[in-house]
Formats: structure tokens, sequence, C-alpha cells
């Protein structure tokens, strides 16, 4: 069976990937679990360049096959902003709360046509011997107007999902899984591994 490093220290993407990896013929471990500490440079311009840095490297100093993330959120009258830096932004010490706040005044006048944004999620995966592959996926809302639910993490009671008529910190994980960046970009690489993992 072929062993899997999942190139996180986040608990919650832990059991996200492990759930949606389930079936594959594979052994799933994080990098605490593999004895894996690297200290790691994202210096990409992209989320699925960031993601592949972080899975090449942790392939070379462990030669196991390995899965890395990135991702973020993108708001379209920021110019994209926070983009890549959506972890840094404002200070990585900053809580949440503050940061969204800081996001409802930035668009305060905006109409709901200009406040579109989406979360962006690059999943990476490097072989030993060299194939390297990426999926990416976006999950579309916009900005609100006040932060709202008490689910997800981050940006979530900031962003205003459309297609369910709720803010995505009100979704269910369930919910949240089926339409978000995170779930459709893994399960875009569950049939990436499929295909590339021995039986
Ligand atoms: P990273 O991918 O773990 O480096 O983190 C990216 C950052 O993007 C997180 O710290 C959050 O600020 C933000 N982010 C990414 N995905 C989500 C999400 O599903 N909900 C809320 N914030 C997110």
């Amino acid at each position: 069976m072929t062993r899997i490093i999942f190139a996180t220290g986040n608990a919650h993407k832990m059991e996200e990937i492990r759930e949606i990896l389930r079936d594959l013929p594979c052994e799933l471990l994080s990098m605490k679990e593999a004895g894996i500490e690297c200290d790691i440079v994202e210096d990409g311009q992209t989320f699925a360049e960031n993601a592949m840095i972080k899975a090449k490297a942790v392939c070379e100093a462990s030669g196991c096959v390995t899965l890395a993330d990135d991702s973020g959120l993108c708001v379209d009258y920021l110019d994209g902003a926070p983009g890549i830096y959506s972890a840094r932004w404002m200070g990585e010490e900053t809580s949440y709360h503050v940061k969204n706040n800081e996001l409802i005044r930035l668009l305060e006048g905006v109409p709901d046509e200009k406040r579109s944004a989406r979360f962006v999620c690059a999943i990476a995966c490097a072989f030993p011997d060299g194939r390297a592959f990426t999926a990416e996926a976006p999950y579309e809302g916009r900005i609100g107007y006040e932060e709202k639910g008490e689910n997800g993490f981050g940006y979530d009671p900031v962003f205003y999902v459309p297609e369910k008529g709720r803010y995505s910190a009100e979704l269910s994980p369930e919910e949240k899984n089926e339409i978000s960046h995170r779930g459709k970009a893994l399960r875009n690489m569950y049939d990436i591994l499929k295909r590339e993992l021995p039986e």
C-alpha cells in the first residue's frame, strides 16, 4: 500500500482529506505522524505554485508521495486581495473578527454586484519519481455586510454564499464540503490519485 504524506499541521484539514480519500489504496499520514520536519519558504506567486513548493519539499525530505494544499480568499473589488496572503493579511496574529470587519469596511457602500469574491484551493501532489499534479477549485460568493454564523473558520463568517442564501459560517461542515474550494479540489485530486496509484 502506498504511503502518502499530507503536508499540513492542521488537524481539521487532515480529517477532511482522510474522509475524501478514504477508499484509495493508500496509508495517509500527516507530517507529524511521518516524523518529518521541514522549513519551507512559500515564495510562489499562485496558490498552485505554493502548494507544489510544499509538496515537492516534503516529498524530497521523506521519499514518499506527498500532497500539499494552499488556499485563500480573493476579493474582486480589492483586485484579488488578500489572495495568497490570506493567512498573513493584517498580520498572522490578528483575529479573523478584526480581519472580517476590515473587509466589510473596505467594501462600505459597494453594491452587491461588485462584492463578488471566491475562496480558491490548490492541491498539489508530488511523486518521488518526479510525477507532479495539481488540482484547483473555486468556491464562489460575495463579501457580506456583517459577520454571521459559528461554523467554519477564518473568513467564513463574512463570506455570503448566494446559492445557499446563507453565510459560509452558517453551513454545516457537510454542506460546505460539497461546494467548497477544498472539497472540490480534493475530489479532483482523488480522481488523479485513483489513476496514478498502483492498485
Ligand atoms: P492555508 O491554505 O492554510 O495557508 O491558509 C489560507 C488562509 O486562507 C486561511 O488561513 C484562511 O485565512 C483563508 N481560508 C482558506 N480557506 C478558507 C475557508 O474555507 N474558510 C475561511 N477562510 C479560509
